[in-house]
């Protein structure tokens, strides 16, 4: 199998259902250590997601690789989120985008966007591990990635292994104290609280692992099946 522009653009609808359904465990998890609008602004920027699609379907005009789906993703989620996270999110998206233009993406291409994802918004937001960042999430996950996709699995296992690190990555920003963004300006009293942008870009990742997965529903396996 591998992953065309109908599991890009699952993966943005996917992901704004898991951004609404989790909206306010995310703002939650910004109370605590930040000011408590992480949730609102991911559920309103993939609102805009969603819309823009929505508006392209209805003109005929949607792109017609994941790399064009996840550019639309990018760019409206920097058009519309403020804060920090929006762009950071936004880069993350269009270094995604930007990594293949073929009209489907094998584990190859799956492993270079998750990898180009996560060094650009290590770069944009001058973040390294450990610093309690939504990085926390993405790298573990591009690392994990790459060695599935080195032991022979495909996509669904690819992106299996990258959600799987993703949520440990973002629960094991829970001890850590804050190094970036408004969660270090509490110094050592942001320990023991998760970050949210790692927390919400567990679920992003999920929501990509979703899509792949629903999208293998192999026609002549369902007959041998029956
Ligand atoms: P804001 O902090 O402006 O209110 P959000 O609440 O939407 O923006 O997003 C906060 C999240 O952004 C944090 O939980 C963290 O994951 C991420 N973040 C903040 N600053 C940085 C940074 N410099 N690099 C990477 N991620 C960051
Ligand atoms: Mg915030």
């Amino acid at each position: 199998m591998s992953l065309d522009a109908a599991w890009a653009l699952d993966w943005a609808r996917r992901a704004a259902l898991l951004a609404a359904e989790n909206r306010a465990q995310l703002t939650e998890l910004d109370r605590a250590i930040g000011d408590a609008d992480h949730g609102d602004n991911l559920e309103r920027g993939m609102k805009a997601v969603v819309a823009k699609l929505d508006a392209a379907q209805r003109a005929g005009g949607v792109p017609a690789s994941p790399g064009g789906v996840l550019k639309l993703v990018a760019t409206t989620l920097m058009a519309t989120v403020g804060g920090a996270g929006g762009p950071l999110l936004g880069t993350a998206f269009l270094k995604a985008a930007r990594s293949s233009d073929a009209s489907a993406w094998g584990t190859q291409e799956l492993v270079r966007a998750l990898e180009e994802a996560t060094s650009g918004l290590e770069a944009r937001g001058h973040a390294t591990s450990g610093d309690k960042t939504m990085a926390d999430a993405w790298r573990p996950a591009a690392m994990a990635a790459k060695e599935a996709a080195e032991i022979g699995e495909d996509e669904i296992g690819v992106l299996a292994a990258a959600v799987q690190a993703a949520a440990k990555g973002a629960q094991d920003t829970e001890p850590l104290q804050a190094r970036l963004g408004r969660a270090s300006f509490l110094g050592e009293r942001s320990c023991g609280h998760r970050d949210p942008g790692a927390q919400s870009s567990a679920l992003i990742l999920q929501a990509a692992a979703d899509a792949a997965r629903d999208h293998s529903s192999d026609p002549f396996l369902v007959v041998e099946q029956a």
